[in-house]
C-alpha cells in the first residue's frame, strides 16, 4: 500500500519531530524512502504461528543508494491510529 502524500508528510514530519533524521549508516546517504505498513507477527513460540496474534505496526525506511532498511514502530511514532486504520481498514491487537 502507498501512503498519501498527506500521510508521507505526517511520517516525515513525525521523524524530524523526533529528530529521526540520520543519514544512513552504511553508507552515508541520507535520501530515504518510505514505503508502507509492514505487520511484524508477534510471539514466544519458535517456529509458532498465532493466527490473529500479537503484531507490531511497522514502516520501512529504505536507502535510495545502498538498500539499508531500517523499521520504524509506528506505535512509538504514535503514527498507528492515523496511518493503520486507513491502510488496512481496521485496528491492531498488541
Ligand atoms: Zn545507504
Amino acid at each position: 500500500m502507498d501512503f498519501t502524500r498527506d500521510q508521507l508528510e505526517l511520517i516525515r514530519k513525525r521523524l524530524r519531530e523526533r529528530k529521526a533524521t540520520t543519514a544512513c549508516t552504511v553508507c552515508g546517504h541520507s535520501d530515504w524512502i518510505v514505503s508502507g505498513i509492514h505487520m511484524m507477527s508477534i510471539g514466544d513460540t519458535p517456529g509458532g504461528l498465532v493466527l490473529g496474534g500479537a503484531s507490531l505496526p511497522l514502516i520501512s525506511l529504505t536507502c535510495k543508494n545502498c538498500g539499508n532498511t531500517l523499521l520504524m514502530n509506528l506505535k512509538v511514532l504514535e503514527l498507528e491510529r492515523e496511518l493503520v486504520k486507513t491502510a488496512e481498514g481496521g485496528t491492531t491487537n498488541g
